[in-house]
């Protein structure tokens, strides 16, 4: 169950999405927005943890490049990538589980 409360913003009142747990007390979801590629190990713990079909582990050239052929490319690194956003329930598991800091989720305002 969710719903659509009004909270007051910088001066303004913003809808923003929250739920209720299963004995009624509200939470809000913060969805995943941004993952740093820079700090992330590719260590896919994140991918793992993560029941929503959102991440994608894409292999990196040395320019910062996202390889299309793994097997024709030269490969630096793996990261993490948001390849379904639209998929993500905002539980924050793969924020909680990588080591490296690398989540930022925000909430649903509109
Ligand atoms: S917040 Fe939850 S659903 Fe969204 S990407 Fe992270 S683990 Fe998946
Ligand atoms: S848990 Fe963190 S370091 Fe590991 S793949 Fe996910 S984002 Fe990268």
């Amino acid at each position: 169950m969710s719903n659509r409360c009004a909270t007051r913003a910088e001066g303004k009142f913003m809808a923003m999405l929250t739920g209720l747990t299963f004995g009624g007390t509200t939470w809000t979801p913060k969805f995943v927005e941004e993952i740093d590629q820079e700090k992330c190990i590719g260590c896919g713990r994140c991918f793992k943890i993560c029941g929503h079909n959102v991440l994608v582990l894409k292999a990196m050239n040395e320019e910062g490049e996202f390889v299309e052929d793994e097997d024709d490319d030269e490969i630096e690194k793996k990261v993490m990538t948001i390849a379904h956003q639209e998929n993500c329930i905002g539980c924050e598991a793969c924020a909680r589980i990588c080591s490296k800091n690398c989540y930022t989720h925000s909430a649903l305002n509109n």
